[in-house]
């Protein structure tokens, strides 16, 4: 469409203090110096306080791109909608993606943005929007609409009884052809109005795209005058994602299948401001299991929608991603039992191989995930893995488990390091149970004897294991202790021997095993009791040993 005076009368009307141009933008913001091949990236979320589990998801999907290719990945901050901000919120996303180990290149931080294609926080980009809008108007792109709501109501009524398309359009567009003397009395009487696309669109018009996922498609075209602006200046989502993502030179574009339902307001407008579109990647829902049917995994229903459930409850980053791939990508979980011991940083994620299906969360996948990870671990890992999470989250157990490191790290050793290393731990929140009884702050002893065993037997073995106990006695001696005590009180050593005949003895080795484990431990299961003793060390031994005895 010309520029027509009248247009450039509007455009001066609507936006006298804009006085950039589009060329203005388009220098600050050159293409960007990259490598052949390489993948700008964004997430874009609104700071409402809640980040969900798929804001992870597609985060992952930005961040490997981006990285694998030497692109840039960054934040941009969309709170073009200030009712639903919460504050701190932009702090909660950083140190959120950041503990599973998203790293920004660029946008927003917590205090000011980083970055040369900035600003990244939408309400601070009001003049860009507006520019564009001038622009817009000038080319007869776009117009302002005085309909208040009750009007728009009023449309929308009418469209149902005729039963034609709802939206802004054709003869239902009241004010897309108003005159500039209209417009200007109309702002005269102080009427406030949103700016929308004067859409070329066809009823009947279609419009070819492409996502990378889900491969070419076809669309039915935008017919409707959508709204660009909003009446404080502040553009819609549809807007301000084509403009931003043009200036801030986006090339990929990843975000929530729930955008398909918009995706041809995007494309139209990119193609009428004569943008090259990105490429666009849209992701599938996360969906839960319930039963025999499946549904989307509800911000309401489930506690595991909300990223901050898994920060909590303290699973490990690492696993956490490891799940994410392993749903991402066909191809992850053949790689992962090729190279054991890589870490996912290394697996080369291609988005061909994403499933077009909605991917289909299953925490118990993502707990034996995280159990493997856990177990393959050091002490040390496991213990700055653990006082991490507990610092935030369990800051009695801090205190506790930061007071001597290296008695922590011998803790956390036990049953670590051979070729069949134990899966005790799932979370670094099961740590506090598992080591309770190390710390005497915390241990709560409850003296579960064999139940089949008689009080004295309890007692003789506690006594005559207290007579026999060195401290440095090595497994071996230590074991053989056991079973000499064992055959002395009238117990099978040999567990075949016991089985043929059980009612020839009063128990078993593994009874008096028991005994000494619920005597030091104060548990019924717990880590090797050779370990354990090893660690408590005499003086501790002892007495619980007869502390246990107290109880008979
Ligand atoms: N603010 C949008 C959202 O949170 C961003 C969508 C996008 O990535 O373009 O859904």
């Amino acid at each position: 469409m010309e520029c027509m005076p009248s247009n450039l009368r509007l455009a001066e009307l609507l936006f006298p203090h804009i006085d950039k141009t589009p060329e203005y933008y388009e220098t600050k913001y050159p293409p960007r110096n990259l490598p052949e091949g390489a993948i700008v990236t964004r997430i874009a979320p609104s700071p409402t306080g809640y980040i969900h589990f798929g804001n992870l998801y597609g985060a992952l999907i930005d961040e490997r791109l981006a990285h694998q290719t030497g692109g840039v990945f960054y934040l941009r901050i969309e709170n073009t909608d200030q009712k639903r901000e919460v504050e701190g919120a932009v702090e909660q996303i950083l140190d959120g993606l950041n503990k599973f180990g998203l790293r920004f290149d660029e946008g927003a931080t917590e205090t000011k943005d980083r970055g040369a294609y900035g600003p990244y926080r939408q309400r601070d980009r009001a003049e860009l929007y507006q520019t564009i809008a001038k622009d817009m108007v000038k080319r007869g792109l776009a117009y302002p609409c005085f309909c208040t709501e009750e009007e728009l109501e009023d449309i929308r009524k009418a469209q149902e009884k005729e039963g034609a398309n709802f939206g802004y359009y054709g003869k239902w567009a009241k004010h897309a052809q108003d005159t500039p003397e209209q417009i200007e009395t109309a702002l005269r009487e102080g009427k406030s109005f949103v700016l929308r696309l004067r859409s070329p669109g066809r009823e009947d018009g279609k419009v070819r795209c492409r996502d990378l996922v889900k491969g070419d498609m076809e669309l039915p075209e935008n017919f409707n005058d959508i709204v660009l602006l909003k009446s404080d200046g502040i553009p819609t989502y549809h807007f301000a994602h084509v403009i931003d993502d043009h200036f801030m030179r986006t090339t990929h574009v990843v975000r929530g299948e729930e955008w398909l339902s918009t995706f041809h307001y995007h494309l139209q407008l990119f193609d009428l401001l004569g943008w090259q579109r990105p490429v666009y990647i849209h992701t599938p829902h996360m969906l839960k299991q319930e039963g025999a049917s499946k549904r989307k995994l509800s911000k309401r229903k489930d506690p595991e929608a909300r990223l901050s459930f898994y920060l909590s409850e303290g699973y490990p980053a690492e696993g956490v991603v490891e799940y994410l791939l392993t749903v991402l990508n066909s191809d992850f979980e053949d790689w992962r039992k090729k190279n054991p011991d890589l870490s996912c940083s290394d697996f080369r994620f291609r988005p061909e191989r994403m499933g077009t299906a909605g991917a289909v969360f299953d925490i118990d996948k993502l707990r034996d995930i995280s159990r493997t990870l856990l177990s393959r671990m050091s002490a040390e890992e496991v213990y700055r893995g653990t006082a991490a999470w507990a610092k935030e989250y369990a800051p009695e157990f801090y205190t506790l488990l930061t007071r001597d490191p290296a008695y922590s790290q011998k803790i956390l050793s036990i049953g670590r390091g051979g070729p069949k290393p134990r899966k005790d731990l799932t979370v670094w929140s099961d740590v506090p149970e598992y080591v309770d009884f190390f710390f005497e702050e915390t241990f709560d002893p409850v003296y579960l004897f064999p139940d089949h065993l008689e009080q004295e037997d309890i007692r003789a073995i506690l006594d005559r294991y207290v007579q026999r106990y060195t401290p440095d006695d090595d497994q071996q001696i230590w074991f053989s202790k056991i079973r000499e005590l064992t055959a002395e009180l009238g117990f099978a050593a040999d567990m075949k021997a016991y089985k043929a005949d059980p009612a020839a003895y009063r128990g078993n080795v593994s009874d008096v095993s028991m005994v000494l484990r619920v005597a030091v431990t104060g548990k019924t299961a717990s880590p090797d009791t050779f370990a354990v003793m090893q660690i408590l060390g005499k003086d501790r031994v002892l007495q619980r040993l007869n502390r246990a005895k107290e109880v008979l």
